[in-house]
């Protein structure tokens, strides 16, 4: 049988696709590279040892290759946590690589592997001298790969033999190759074909910590190797290419389309007649593979979350840096003896996964199944069924409009149990079965120090984990970043680089592009017309950064900004509105997310998340090292400055600036901590699926993540606040004993007092009056950046007196304060005090009596800057809505200034320090710093003007404040901050 396989020529040769590579090269500089090396092969290849410098030292330095060396090292690799502690061991499973022999082989796996991996196989002596080219190709365009150009016999090497080495220069990658070449060579007189082909297949990583073919054709189709057919055995032959990506459980798609391939070659090669192509073809072998992972059996406890994310990005780091194989990097991290140093710190990570799995963090727990159910039919037909069977026999059978939760374990079990017996049919015999029940709502955590980029805790879900390498949902899963997403994507490339600073307002009306209309999450409060940014930020406004992206940023440089920021998951069909308000395409993972906020954290600049510091191998030599990791600036520090200085107003309590009666509150007061300053961002999405808090503190960053594994809305399954308590909870307890430092304000910031309804230098005697109140305040901006323009939003208009319209001739007037407001909008908080455009209809021609010798202040009124006389008559204005009184009043030092609880804490003592709110009274208006604190004012006197930053606590920022009643935020961080906030359904 095996006789067949040497004899069999092939019939052509295929196209590869190394060479397709070439095309992509200037011809002319390959051309003359690809000559010289071809001298250098052809010296190398016939001279052998002739003694030529280059090559004879390339080859002297070639670790010598016998048949033991080319089976794995064997050596564990030992994880050790920041604090030098042994975490956990990293070993081949034993069970994970059992070898075949030649004989168990069938002839149609070797044929697949033969025909798409090394077509000369049986004919060549190590290497092939097409294939050579190919190498040669890939090499120059750095895209060597084991599929494009080596020999199984070379591949064999590769991955054997060639551990601890490092490929990062060109010439480097140049001279494993000669050795690889070599090796090859040298190999091929010491072993015969067929155990150089065993040895292949028992080493290759298949996927799903498969190691070889034996364990893959049990792991995947619960049989022996030597039972596979032609159909299994190109699955098995298509994972080669890449064992994550090509995997048939999770890559499906990639790997039919790579067996389709294999297929052909086959029948190319003739290997097969197109009679077995076609039927191998038409096998449904995908609902054949086993689910069911019955072999992966954990010999000890599972890797943790860090453990599990730390493998992965040490893979990857293997792959990229030092140009290895995904087999490769596989056998050199579980079996060279490496000793890896991690950024884990023990004591953050215990605090993080102690309050990820206090139960009594999570007002409302369910449980979602995972259930894997092979049945084998008495005709040995393999069926496999999951949850989403389960679900579908809810929704289709019985009708009960089940969502896919449980009330408890007990329930959701028995659920599995009357599935099973409504499908199981006569001569069934259940071949695998595994029930696992999943609590919801499910929570992801990471914790980062932004200065270094060091991964310092990670949590990936709530519960026991059962299994190494399980879903990571800080790492892995990607869901959408809702309104975290506004600041990277909309509000920083605003301030950066395209002309914004944080008072630019945009006009918050309804706002329809194409076919959509987008709402605020403070709906039911209507709109609220002119805001800035930092209002923007404060009270999570969609309208304004929507505007922001589409008016003033693009969507094509938010996404640059974004990926900048290091979200690698955007894609084309991101470049729209909803970049602005993260409604992505495929969503963001946490641990991406949370890199970004780092970025503004650490004053711009971005590094990426990292979970080692250092690699050592077996020899004790340092293979990777992130000890000076790289960085790059994505915004100045001047931006990161303006940006926390916003994120952090949200985490304190502040009112949107607007008529009495809209409450619209910041959006983070959750998320104050109890003595440490602390900016971040909220998020919810769409339903209340994904709910997110991402902020820091002057030493760390933390990202947190909610929801239900399959999006059902939190609405009805603990509400969308409750992550917010967790971050909290974790980050007081990361804080103790530190000392709040704040968030220091660049040499490149600078402050000015303007207008918050225009952004822009305030009129003098006009923006002070607006009909709210006073709207000037102190901004940071960039230096350079404070406007030289003067307030285009206030005018001051005649009206009547009487009727608040256009003065006839005979009307007694006044003049008041109004708000210049595009046309054609809809009705906001500001266009009810826009000029009135009616002519006044009660005077008609007739005079009025003037009674010019009793002047009021215009507190019966709404806007009275000037001194009228008092009317006899009921005043009937349009601006005069709801019955609160207004907060108006032509005396500047009372505005802002009416009772409230949240100007003047009762009891200032230490407990409620961070509720304290002063008023504007006792605040100079003039109180920028260098330094900032976002805490509550402590009782040193000569911290206050430190404290009391431009919309920080400056009660300016708050807006004028409304009459006392329930809706008025008196609490601190995680009490009753607003009924808005914490209502049902109150997302932002
Ligand atoms: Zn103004
Ligand atoms: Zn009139």
């Amino acid at each position: 049988m095996n006789k067949e396989n040497e004899n069999n020529t092939p019939k052509k040769n295929t196209v590869s696709s190394g060479s397709k590579k070439k095309r992509y090269i200037n011809k002319a500089i390959f051309k003359a590279v690809k000559t010289f090396f071809l001298a250098l092969l052809v010296i190398a290849v016939l001279g052998g040892a002739m003694g030529i410098g280059m090559i004879k030292g390339i080859i002297d330095n070639a670790p010598d290759v016998d048949v033991d060396s080319i089976v794995p090292l064997g050596y564990a690799t030992t994880i050790y946590n920041a604090s030098g502690q042994v975490t956990d061991t990293l070993v081949m499973a034993g069970s994970n690589r059992e070898e075949a022999t030649y004989d168990e082989l069938p002839k149609v796996l070797i044929d697949a592997f033969v025909a798409i991996e090394d077509s000369r196989f049986w004919k060549h002596r190590g290497i092939d001298t097409r294939a050579i080219l190919r190498a040669i190709s890939g090499v120059i365009t750095g895209k060597s790969s084991s599929g494009g150009g080596s020999t199984i016999t070379q591949q064999l090497i590769k991955n054997n033999v060639f551990n601890g080495g490092r490929e990062r220069s060109f010439g480097e990658k140049v001279e494993r190759k000669f050795q690889e070449m070599y090796l090859a060579v040298k190999l091929e007189k010491q072993m015969d074909k067929k155990l150089i082909l065993t040895n292949y297949l028992n080493t290759i990583n298949l996927g799903s910590n498969s190691l070889g073919v034996k364990v893959a054709a049990r792991r995947y189709f619960g049989k022996e190797v030597s039972d596979l057919t032609l159909s299994e055995a190109t699955v098995i032959a298509a994972i080669t290419k890449g064992p994550t990506k090509y995997n048939p459980i999770t890559g499906q798609t990639a790997n039919s389309d790579r067996r389709k391939i294999i297929l052909q070659y086959m029948y190319d090669q003739g290997y097969i007649t197109k009679e077995q192509q076609e039927e191998a073809l038409a096998d449904d072998v995908y609902s054949r593979i086993q689910n069911i992972n019955t072999l992966a059996k954990e010999k000890n406890s599972p890797y943790s979350y860090f453990t599990d994310a730390l493998i992965s990005q040490v893979t990857q780091a293997f792959i990229n840096e030092m140009g290895y194989t995904e087999t490769q990097a596989h056998n050199l991290l579980y079996s060279g003896g490496l000793s890896i140093y991690t950024t884990q710190d023990p004591n953050l990570q215990q605090i993080v996964d102690s309050e990820v799995n206090n139960p009594a963090n999570y007002p409302d727990t369910k449980y979602s199944l995972e259930y894997r159910l092979t049945v084998t039919d008495s005709e040995k037909n393999t069926h496999n069924y999951s949850e989403k069977d389960i679900n579908k026999y809810h929704s289709e059978t019985l009708k009960d409009g089940f969502n896919g939760l449980y009330q408890t374990e007990e329930a959701a079990k028995a659920d599995a149990e009357k599935y099973k017996s409504a499908i199981l049919k006569d001569g069934d015999t259940i071949a695998g079965e595994t029930l696992k029940t999943v609590l919801e709502p499910q929570v992801s955590f990471v914790l980062m120090d932004q200065k270094t980029g060091a991964v310092k805790a990670i949590n990936g879900g709530r519960g026991e984990k059962t299994t190494s390498l399980s879903l990571n949902r800080a790492t892995d899963t990607t869901r959408q970043p809702g309104s975290t997403f506004k600041v990277i994507s909309s509000f920083a490339p605003a301030l950066d680089t395209s002309g914004a600073t944080l008072a630019t307002t945009y006009y918050d009306a309804e706002y329809t592009l194409g076919d959509k209309t987008f709402k605020n999450w403070y709906d039911k409060q209507g709109y609220l017309g002119w805001s800035s940014i930092r209002d923007g930020i404060i009270y999570s406004m969609n309208i304004v950064a929507i505007k922001t992206l589409m008016e003033t940023v693009t969507p094509r440089v938010g996404v640059q900004y974004a990926t900048d920021f290091g979200i690698s998951t955007l894609t084309d069909q991101d470049y729209n509105a909803s970049l602005a308000l993260g409604g992505l395409t495929k969503g963001v993972t946490n641990l991406e997310l949370t890199g970004a906020f780092a970025t503004i954290a650490n004053q711009g600049i971005y590094t990426k998340p990292m979970f080692f510091t250092k690699i050592v191998d077996h020899n004790g030599k340092t293979i990777l090292d992130n000890t000076s990791p790289q960085t790059h600036r994505v915004i100045k520090d001047s931006t990161a400055f303006l940006l926390t200085d916003a994120m952090a107003a949200s985490t304190q309590n502040n009112r949107k600036f607007a008529s009495s009666g809209i409450n619209v509150n910041s959006t983070s007061t959750r998320a104050h901590l109890d003595h440490m300053s602390v900016a971040g961002k909220s998020g919810t999405t769409s339903n209340n699926v994904d709910v997110w808090f991402v902020g820091f503190t002057p030493y760390y960053t933390a990202g947190v993540w909610a929801g239900c594994d399959e999006n059902q809305t939190l609405s009805d399954n603990g509400g969308t606040s409750f992550h917010k308590d967790i971050w909290r909870k974790i980050m007081n307890k990361v804080s103790e004993g530190a000392q709040d430092i704040g968030f220091p304000a660049p040499d490149s910031v600078e402050t000015a007092v303007v207008c918050r309804k225009s952004g822009k230098l305030p009129i003098p005697g006009v923006c002070e009056h607006d009909p709210r109140g006073d709207s000037t305040y102190t901004e940071y901006f960039a230096k350079g950046t404070v406007p030289t323009e003067v307030c285009d939003h206030h005018t001051t208009v005649t009206v009547c007196r009487d009727s608040g319209l256009l003065p006839t001739p005979n009307c007694p007037t006044t003049t008041k304060v109004a708000l210049i407001v595009p046309s054609g909008q809809s009705k906001t908080d500001d266009s009810q005090y826009a000029a009135p455009s009616a002519t006044c209809n009660i005077h008609g021609g007739v005079n009025p009596i003037i009674d010019s010798s009793a002047p009021t202040l215009g507190d019966e009124g709404d806007a009275g800057v000037g001194v009228a006389p008092k009317s006899s008559h009921p005043i009937v204005t349009p601006r005069q809505t709801g019955n609160a009184p207004t907060s108006a009043d032509t005396n500047n030092e009372h505005v802002g200034a009416a009772p409230s609880p949240v100007i003047k804490p009762t009891k200032p003592d230490k407990k409620n320090k961070s509720k304290e709110q002063p008023s504007e009274a006792t605040v100079p208006e003039t109180t920028a710093s260098s330094h900032i604190k976002t805490t509550a004012p402590t009782k040193s006197d000569t911290d206050s003007d430190v404290l009391h930053g431009p919309g920080v606590t400056n009660p300016r920022n708050d807006g004028p404040v409304a009459t006392p009643g329930p809706s008025v935020s008196t609490d601190g961080p995680g009490g009753q901050a607003s009924p808005i906030l914490i209502g049902p359904g109150g997302g932002e």
